[in-house]
């Protein structure tokens, strides 16, 4: 990230802290909730399966951009299956940035080749080792590796959403990820118990065994991008929700925190990092503060 970047991000968080402000900073676009993939914890791929047109997307951005937001990610569904009249994914990044976002991330299931260069981060979905991870996504692990090892990007970031059916394999996601060259750091959400996966939700002691063990990995020296000090919150759920610096919108409409926001008593079960993350950063919390400086200089 550029100094000043760094200094308008800065700016936004101490504000927001001083003068308690809930204005947003970090959007998501969906662009279709369409997806090639039917994993066994999604509840949001192929609800109605439409590709949003470019000027929904376009507005989307332009209303994000004038209420202030300077981070945006794209995602679905599947974001790579995006495409309006020959605009592409690839297009609407270079639109983002040319109309002032600070960032611009992709999140994707890394079925598809990885070709957007301009992408500030790529997350891609990688949710265990090869048996766990098509257990959970089909067949897709050699693919997504493959499509990692052959992306025009160096910054690409392993995104593992932890349940009962992988939660083994955190060392494995670790070792793997810093075995591909283009990998930049590894992040980790616990499953959130949509309606329909609670089966896969982690009790909170094993939520408690993952962080420990994702703590000593940070110790190692492993890139990952999460704020240790945030574990404690996220273990016990006791982060003030919802976070309002983050928005989603969806063909116009937008909702505070994520569309789950709908769901009762979804929150109180949240296994999104970044909610937690967010949260305590904007309210103040010196700890976190200071751990997401550290972290995130190091990875965006
Ligand atoms: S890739 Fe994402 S949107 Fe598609 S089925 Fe899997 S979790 Fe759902
Ligand atoms: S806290 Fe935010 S991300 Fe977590 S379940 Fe609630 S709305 Fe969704």
């Amino acid at each position: 990230m550029k100094p000043g970047q760094f200094l308008e991000l800065a700016y936004f968080g101490i504000t927001t802290v001083l003068f308690r402000r809930k204005d947003p900073l970090m959007g998501s676009i969906i662009l279709t909730d369409r997806c090639n993939l039917s994993c066994r914890h999604c509840a949001v791929g192929n609800i109605t399966s439409v590709i949003y047109p470019y000027s929904r997307i376009k507005a989307d951005m332009e209303k994000m951009y004038s209420d202030g937001i300077r981070i945006l990610f794209l995602y679905g569904g599947e974001p790579f299956l995006w495409q309006d009249h020959g605009i592409t994914l690839r297009d609407l990044v270079m639109e983002a940035k040319r109309m002032g976002f600070l960032l611009v991330n992709i999140v994707t299931n890394g079925t598809f080749r990885l070709e957007v260069p301009e992408a500030d981060l790529i997350m891609v979905s990688l949710d265990g080792g090869r048996d766990s991870h098509n257990k959970i996504r089909g067949n897709t692990y050699d693919t997504i590796l493959e499509n990692i090892t052959d992306s025009l990007s160096d910054n690409i970031c392993i995104y593992m959403a932890v349940n009962n059916i992988n939660k083994g394999d955190i060392e494995t996601v670790c070792r793997t990820a810093v075995s591909l060259q283009n990998v930049k750091s590894i992040s980790f959400n616990f499953h959130t118990p949509y309606p329909g996966t609670e089966d896969l939700m982690l009790t909170r002691d094993e939520r408690k065994d993952c962080c420990d063990r994702i703590e000593r990995l940070i110790d190692e020296g492993y890139p990952i991008f999460n704020l240790r000090s945030a574990f404690p919150y996220i273990i016990g759920n006791s982060f003030m929700t919802p976070c309002h610096q983050c928005i989603v919108m969806e063909n116009g409409k937008q909702w505070t925190c994520g569309r789950c926001i709908e769901i009762p008593n979804l929150c109180s079960q949240c296994g999104f990092f970044f909610a937690a993350e967010f949260s305590l950063v904007f309210s103040g919390h010196v700890r976190v503060i200071f751990d997401m400086l550290r972290t995130y200089s190091r990875y965006i």
